[in-house]
């Protein structure tokens, strides 16, 4: 059964860019999405020390303020904007930075400074050319290709500061964070309100090809049961998942990393919807995968950012259809969670105390062992703007 669900491998689409990169990072997600069994074993106590905070549902209403800050264009020489700065309320609970350009482009933060001078994003992390992801960061980033998202603030220690923030953005080609000419544009998603709500809703959109294995036999129950495993997934962090499902003929069987942008601009996908594009088959660039997802996600209308996966799972089929739990696993990633911890010997772990490094029962374990999400992932979860909030009269 172990060995099952470890072949059962999930790699996020950063693993592509990994391998081109090289170094530390390469071999952690390579190994870190695999799994190499060394985490299996001892289960760990409840986390019952956390505080989750009042039930606020009935007080807030949290809005979304979009700021379009425009073009940036970057140094030839260095791949980087000028210095920008943001004005961030005194109500913010969560701003969200939309980084999107070409699609053969690697784009990220490479600098936030809070009002108080306090460092977010290091300046020039990258610089050693060997991580897509700054770990050393106190507020976790990743660069990727087409579009860049942060999601600030993604762990305890981040304080969103009122005032006015500093950012940079660079423009790479794949290898090394050579300088690449290509500008992006940035909006910044502000979550406003008195608190964070203790629930939230979110919409999902799954969409399927009306010629593959879930557009016959017996796509109708897999993907009820997926949406019902969605639900039962986020009932606990607070979500309510309302998911639709949508039969198209623009989804090729295949999926890459590649494609996935063209795909995904032909939908015409709905940027205040997380979604969803499940394939018959799905390859990171060096091998199949049943899931990927940039950490986190951006709404976007251009396709450069969405939750793929796999509409079969190998290894993994026959008593239980593992489909639910793959794309709640990467809806995790796209809402701003890393893996509680990544495989391998460098005992990489997320940023959040209550996950619990050893835990083998959480959603975002690197090989998919558990369902579990902590309060403080729930935090995480509903601080994305795609997480919406109702209001009582
Ligand atoms: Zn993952």
């Amino acid at each position: 059964m172990h060995q099952s669900r470890e072949s059962r491998i999930l790699l996020d689409s950063m693993t592509t860019h990994l391998q081109k990169l090289g170094g530390v990072f390469s071999v952690l997600l390579v190994l870190g999405c695999g799994g190499d069994g060394s985490t299996n074993g001892t289960d760990v106590a409840a986390h019952d020390t956390i505080d989750a905070g009042p039930d606020t549902s009935t007080v807030a209403c949290p809005t979304v303020d979009s700021v379009d800050l425009g073009l940036k264009t970057v140094d030839l020489a260095t791949g980087l904007s000028a210095p920008f700065t943001v004005e961030i309320p005194a109500d913010a609970l969560s701003i969200l930075v939309v980084v999107t350009g070409a699609s053969d482009t690697l784009y990220t933060l490479t600098e936030v400074t809070a009002p108080d001078d306090t460092v977010v994003v290091k300046s020039g992390w990258f610089e050693d050319g060997n991580s897509v992801v700054c770990l050393s960061c106190p507020n976790r980033v990743a660069a990727f290709y087409g579009t860049h998202a942060a999601l600030i603030p993604n762990a305890p220690n981040v304080e969103l500061v009122p005032g006015t923030w500093t950012m940079q953005v660079g423009a790479f080609q794949s290898a090394g964070f050579i300088p690449s000419p290509d500008g992006p544009h940035v909006m910044v998603h502000i979550k406003r309100g008195a608190v964070l709500p203790s629930t939230g809703t979110l919409p999902i959109r799954a969409y399927y090809s009306v010629d593959g294995a879930l557009g016959r036999d017996d796509g109708e129950d897999r993907l009820a049961l997926m949406q019902s495993r969605l639900q039962q997934i986020y009932e606990p962090a607070g979500i309510n998942v309302l998911s639709e499902t949508l039969a198209v003929d623009e989804l090729p069987p295949d999926g890459a990393p590649h494609t996935i942008p063209g795909v995904a601009t032909a939908l015409d996908l709905d940027p205040t919807t997380m979604n969803v594009l499940i394939f018959d088959a799905l390859n990171n660039g060096g091998g199949p995968a049943a899931g990927f997802s940039p950490v986190a996600g951006g709404t976007s209308p251009h396709g450069g950012s969405v939750v793929a996966a796999q509409s079969s799972v190998p290894g993994f089929q026959g008593t239980v259809d593992a489909l639910g739990d793959v794309v709640a696993h990467e809806v995790g990633h796209y809402l701003g969670l890393w893996h509680t911890r990544e495989a391998g010997s460098l005992g990489i772990v997320d940023p959040l105390p209550d996950t619990e490094d050893s835990s083998s029962d959480n959603l975002m374990t690197a090989d998919l062992k558990g369902t579990v999400l902590t309060p403080m992932q729930g935090q995480v979860l509903r601080r994305h703007p795609l997480v919406t909030h109702v209001c009582t009269p």
